[in-house]
């Protein structure tokens, strides 16, 4: 399932750009697991002229609380998130796709 932004923007429906953007956002995030949903958030939350924090919550879906666990995770350069962890949930699904194709 998709989120539908919450943002005040896309309320009144006026920005079509805006709109757009945030679609986006919420399509790519539709396809992640729950870590990479925050450190996408965080990492738009880290760059310049990004929306707030309460924004993002809105934009996402995600709690705020959510969002400074995914800032503070990245600052530590994910230190408290073993790789090996990823790599089982993943499944190196990656690999298996790539050999079928071929
Ligand atoms: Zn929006």
């Amino acid at each position: 399932m998709i989120h539908q932004c919450e943002c005040e923007t896309c309320h009144t429906g006026l920005d079509t750009e805006v709109i757009k953007s945030h679609q986006r956002i919420n399509l790519f995030l539709s396809r992640l697991n729950e870590p990479q949903r925050r450190w996408y958030i965080a990492t738009l939350a880290e760059e310049a002229n990004s929306p707030s924090d309460r924004q993002l919550a809105l934009i996402s879906g995600l709690d705020e609380k959510t969002i400074r666990r995914g800032k503070a995770e990245l600052q530590e350069q994910l230190a408290s998130v073993p790789v090996d962890r990823q790599r089982r949930a993943g499944g190196g699904r990656w690999r298996a796709e790539k050999k079928t194709r071929s």
